[in-house]
């Protein structure tokens, strides 16, 4: 099969190329979704989430200081949920304070 543009495709192109098991394209969706070189991973994303999120709250440029973790929050959906929740915490607690 050509490519009409002529361009490899890269990973969509595999991607659509090979029938892969559940598993396994899971474990390559893990890995495509993680193919973004500023994601800082889960532990160091967690490690600041804290500062992210109250900059965010803030309305702070979170994601010009912390461009690994928004990179990571946008590629991971369980710190995404953690972050939305924490998130939503300190907007609830901060009207109080
Ligand atoms: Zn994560």
């Amino acid at each position: 099969m050509t490519n009409p543009t002529g361009r490899n495709s890269g990973l969509t192109g595999t991607w659509k190329s090979r029938a892969w098991s559940s598993d396994e394209r899971a474990r390559n969706l893990e890995r495509f979704l993680r193919t973004d070189p500023r994601d800082v991973g889960c532990d160091e994303a967690m490690a600041v989430l804290h500062i992210y999120v109250d900059l965010v709250a803030a309305g702070e440029d979170a994601a010009g200081r912390y461009p690994g973790v928004a990179a990571h929050l946008a590629a991971c959906g369980p710190c995404d949920v953690d972050f939305a929740g924490l998130l939503l915490a300190v907007r609830v607690l901060g009207d109080s304070v």
